[in-house]
């Protein structure tokens, strides 16, 4: 049975898994963008947002109805998902109503949502 070894000072690393480990970590640009978005998402308000606007458009008035907050801070939580194209907004007189941008986001969301149900090892996708 092996032991464990819980320093580096095992001379002897194991060059293959270290490759294939390199490997698997994206470019530093995706990382980024990856971790920025994350941090965009982190947040019980705006997921709470993006669920609601998964299920269908809304102005900033029908969200800050859905969410129960003003509508300065579903304004300052919405220019946070637009600025992660997270959110877009489309422009009726001069209503805008917000959706979600792109079918990641709702990828996203199916998986956030799903770590409820798998509570013990949530799975990331990378594509
Ligand atoms: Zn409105």
């Amino acid at each position: 049975m092996p032991t464990l070894v819980s320093s580096c000072k095992d001379p002897g690393i194991h060059p293959k898994a270290v490759e294939k480990a390199k490997k698997a970590i994206p470019s530093a640009q995706c990382v980024n963008r990856a971790s920025s978005l994350l941090k965009a998402v982190a947040d019980p308000t705006r997921l709470r947002m993006l669920a609601a606007l998964a299920k269908t458009e809304l102005c900033v008035c029908d969200l800050s109805a859905v969410t129960e907050m003003s509508e300065s801070a579903v304004s300052h939580q919405l220019k946070v998902l637009r600025e992660e194209r997270l959110v877009t907004f489309r422009k009726e007189g001069r209503i805008a109503y917000y959706r979600l941008l792109d079918n990641h986001v709702t990828v996203y969301k199916r998986q956030f949502w799903d770590i409820e149900l798998y509570p013990q090892q949530p799975k990331l996708v990378t594509q």
